[in-house]
This record gives structure tokens, C-alpha cells and sequence, in this order.
């Protein structure tokens, strides 16, 4: 019986993807390509890739895209990041022809999410935050012990909430989200440094630097408690590229949690543990889950995993 699952990562740029255990739940090989320029071709690739990664022996195929889906169709709906025509491209359809194995097809935030929640950071919780911190600001929920999705797998875009309505123009076309002040786009262009990273080295002595930070911390901290006014979680997963800036963030996430503690709670604040592989190994995740209605397999005990 085949117990090994494909899960990949279409990003704007590259490709990731991971070859889970489904016994052990342990990737056992992974790699990444360049992201192709449009759908047909993309889907060629990791055609491809799934026939060569697992040597062929691979039970199920999960992909997560950067944009809206329908989890039911496989369906891409919007995504605003990849370049080429998504709207409409049948992914799973075509995957699943190509390759012969059952394909389900998620949003890269919720994978991410998935992957924390049942392997990393936020193993055991039934009510926790998520966030990527990268070029833009991801999100996801877990609450009541399910993972948030919603109609075209779009709930969870906590990036998205409105920190300040006067703020910077958002790539979604609104103003002032959180994902304005605490994307490493964001940090970078408060602090007037070409990126997140010199903008953290520069905070203990750049007064522009520090703010920068000071502000995306800030942001995330009011956030993440509005928010838990209305879901509780007593959580908060902070990955992607800006997570290396955590403990530079966390005063600043904590003071602003800590001024509504009585309010909503204690939030404990905490780094994603499966680091770059999490948005693939999310994906394999979610195909598992589809093996026992779409593959002839069985599903994983998350608890033992
Ligand atoms: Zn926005």
C-alpha cells in the first residue's frame, strides 16, 4: 500500500514541494523549481514532479496556491500573485488526469495553517491565531478545533483586517491592513531600508528602523486582540520570512495583547516550527485527509502522528 503523499507550494516565484510519510508524517525528500509563467504549464510541472519525487510511488497529491479555491472543484478562483491566466484553471481536474492520483487544492495560507496545527507550533490547540509574515501578511484560524475555510478556502486573511483605515494602500485595494504595516514590504519601506532584515539589524540604533518595528509589532499585537474579542485562542504562530525578526516583534505583540489581557485572555505568542517546508507539507495534509473518499487509503491518527 502506498503511504506516500505529494504536497507542493505554488508561490510567486517558486515551486516547493515535500514528500510526506503518511506512516510517520515525516518529509522524506523535497525539492523546488521556478515557478512557470502560466497555468498549463505549471501543471505539466508538477506532473512531473510528482511522477519522479516519491519515484512514482505517490498516494495522493496536495497543492497549495496563493489565492482563492474551491476546495469542492479544485477550481482556481483568484489569485493575484501568479502571473499567467488562473481564474477558472481547473488544477485538480487536469492534475488528476495527468497524474492518475486523487489531487485536492487549497489555499497556501490555510496549508500552512494545517501543517502547524497538526505537526508544528500550534500541535494540541483547538483555538489558535496564524500568521506568515513575508512579502504579504497570511492568516488562518483554528477554532472549536476546526481550520477556518469558508467559501473559496478564504477565511482567515487576518493580513487583511483594517489596522488603520488612513494607512498605506493594500495590495487587496483597501487601505491601511494589517499586512500595510507588518509585511516585510511594509517594514522595509518604514524603516527607508531596502529590506525587513537591515531594517531588524538596523533597530537598535536606527530611530526609523526602530519605529518600523515598533509599528509592525504594534500592529499585529491590536490586531490579533480585536480579533480574539471575537475568537477566542489562547495562541498566536508567527511564521514566514519576517518570523526571523520575532524576538525584535514580540515585546511589542505582547505589550499590545497585555492592554486587553482582561478582555480577551492570555495569547501566548510563538514561532512556526516547520519552517519553509510548512505551506508543502500542509498541502500533503490536506491530500491525506481526502484518501479515504477519493484514494482507497486511510486516514492519518493526528493524534499519534
Ligand atoms: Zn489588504
Amino acid at each position: 500500500m502506498r503511504e506516500q503523499v505529494l504536497g507542493i507550494d505554488v508561490g510567486g516565484t517558486t515551486v516547493k514541494w515535500a514528500v510526506l510519510d503518511a506512516r510517520t508524517a515525516t518529509v522524506v525528500v523535497r525539492g523546488s523549481i521556478p515557478t512557470a509563467d502560466d497555468p498549463h504549464t505549471v501543471a505539466a510541472e508538477l506532473a512531473a514532479v510528482a511522477e519522479t519525487a516519491a519515484g512514482g510511488d505517490t498516494a495522493a497529491i496536495g497543492v497549495g496556491v496563493p489565492g482563492h479555491v474551491d476546495r469542492r472543484t479544485g477550481i482556481v478562483r483568484f489569485v493575484p500573485n501568479l502571473r499567467g491566466d488562473w481564474p477558472g484553471f481547473p488544477l485538480a481536474a487536469t492534475l488528476r488526469a495527468s497524474t492518475g492520483r486523487p489531487v485536492t487544492v487549497l489555499n497556501d495560507a490555510r496549508a500552512f495553517c494545517l501543517a502547524e496545527w497538526v505537526l508544528g507550533a500550534a500541535r494540541g490547540h483547538d483555538d489558535a491565531l496564524f500568521l506568515t509574515l513575508g512579502t504579504g501578511v497570511g492568516g488562518g484560524v483554528v477554532s472549536g478545533g476546526s481550520l477556518l475555510t469558508g467559501p473559496d478556502d478564504r477565511l482567515g486573511e487576518i493580513g487583511h483586517l483594517v489596522h488603520d483605515r488612513t494607512g498605506p494602500r493594500c495590495g487587496c485595494g483597501h487601505r491601511g491592513c494589517l499586512e500595510t504595516y507588518a509585511s516585510a514590504t511594509a517594514i522595509a519601506r518604514a524603516a527607508g531600508l531596502p529590506t525587513a532584515e537591515a531594517a531588524f539589524e538596523a533597530a537598535t540604533s536606527d530611530p526609523a528602523a526602530s519605529e518600523a518595528v515598533a509599528a509592525a509589532g504594534r500592529a499585529v499585537g491590536e490586531t490579533i486582540a480585536s480579533l480574539c474579542a471575537v475568537l477566542p485562542a489562547d495562541l498566536l504562530v508567527i511564521g514566514g520570512g519576517v518570523a526571523a525578526g520575532l524576538p525584535q516583534l514580540r515585546p511589542h505583540i505582547e505589550h499590545a495583547l497585555a492592554e486587553r489581557r482582561d478582555f480577551i485572555g492570555a495569547v501566548d505568542v510563538v514561532a512556526a516550527r516547520l519552517g519553509a517546508d510548512a505551506g508543502a507539507v500542509g498541502a500533503a495534509l490536506a491530500a491525506t485527509r481526502i484518501m479515504t473518499t477519493d484514494g482507497g487509503g486511510r486516514e492519518l491518527d493526528w493524534a499519534s502522528a
